[in-house]
């Protein structure tokens, strides 16, 4: 299977009927770079950069944040490059922010919320990836988004930062990059048709997407067997998300680690997602799958699999998506 897969590095990503799908790689650190372009990544769907804010007393400057952001951009060699401004709190802590014991971290002041209670944190950020984007292009993708206020508020931001840094006869690229959200709240999700039309694009994560809208904790083992991907509820708000998308034509993906499993996959697909993005190692197998299934047959499975309830029967036809005919 080593072999087979090697090879499929060279085929493209399209369904057994002929539509390309486009497979991207979620990535955290310079060092996973090589198995991004093993797997044959068409660009990075989401880079994430709480690892430069991690174990360390202080914060990281512009100017370091620009050489880390140039590392990924310059290794992609032009292909698309998706920054996703800081995401601690929650589950993830940084001890230079001093967030110590939130009564409830899941929902308490993180990711965007927290960029935008430290606003000197979110426009050393924003000046570092427009100042990187000159190196190739990039997109901003903001994580958390609740409301369009929480928008608004960062274009106001971000309009002033490229004032400044044009004040400071920075080069900047032109146009400037993208600036989409992570749909990943529930609200906002069901708010996608608004959101749409104030944003460039977005990216569903499925992740923390599941665990607001069911209720349960990512990180808590003794309710994981309730973290279903394939409740209808997940299902209704990503299809309601890609459609909304649609309607303002704008582009969606997928970077949860939903995207990356196989078998859920070609759920997606069903749903109309045309870009995933998943861990690099996760790319050669959905790549294998998506090559066996017809788009019509994922969408009319993906369209039977909406209208039940009972997560046995659910489940049987996420099985058949991702079903091995030799
Ligand atoms: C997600 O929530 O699905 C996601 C991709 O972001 P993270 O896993 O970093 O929270
Ligand atoms: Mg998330």
């Amino acid at each position: 299977t080593r072999r087979l897969l090697g090879r499929l590095r060279d085929l493209p990503a399209e369904t057994r009927d002929g539509t390309r799908i486009t497979l991207m790689a979620n990535v955290e650190l310079a060092g996973e770079l090589d198995a991004v372009h093993q797997g044959g990544a068409e660009g990075i769907g989401l880079l994430r950069t709480e690892f430069m804010f991690m174990n360390r007393p202080d914060l990281p400057g512009e100017d370091e944040q620009v050489a880390f952001l140039r590392t990924f951009i310059e290794r992609m060699g032009g292909l698309p490059v998706t920054i996703r401004t800081l995401d601690v709190g929650g589950d993830k802590l940084a001890v230079s922010l001093g967030l110590d014991d939130s009564p409830n971290p899941a929902l308490g002041l993180r990711a965007i919320r927290l960029s935008l209670s430290r606003l000197d944190l979110l426009r050393t950020q924003l000046a570092a990836i427009l100042r990187a984007g000159i190196h190739g292009p990039v997109r901003i993708l903001l994580p958390m988004v609740g409301s369009i206020e929480e928008l608004v508020q960062v274009r106001q931001v971000h309009d002033q930062v490229v004032a400044d840094l044009r004040a400071r006869g920075v080069p900047l690229a032109d146009p400037l990059p993208p600036l989409g959200i992570m749909i990943e709240v529930p609200g906002a999700a069901l708010c996608a048709d608004t959101l749409a039309r104030a944003c460039d694009f977005f990216a569903i994560g499925t992740n923390d997407l599941i665990q607001y809208t069911l209720a349960i904790d990512r990180s808590d083992p003794s309710v994981g067997h309730l973290y279903n991907p394939l409740h209808p509820a997940v299902l209704r708000l990503i299809q309601f998300t890609v459609l909304a998308a649609g309607r303002a034509n704008i582009p969606v993906s997928v970077c949860g680690e939903m995207a990356g499993d196989p078998r859920l996959a070609g759920v997606l697909l069903g749903l109309g997602v045309m870009s995933l993005s998943m861990s690099a190692n996760n790319i050669p197998r959905v790549k294998h799958t998506l090559r066996r299934l017809a788009l019509a047959d994922a969408r009319e499975r993906t369209a039977t699999m909406m209208a039940l309830n009972d997560p046995q029967a659910i489940s049987a036809i996420a099985d058949t998506l991702a079903e091995r005919r030799r």
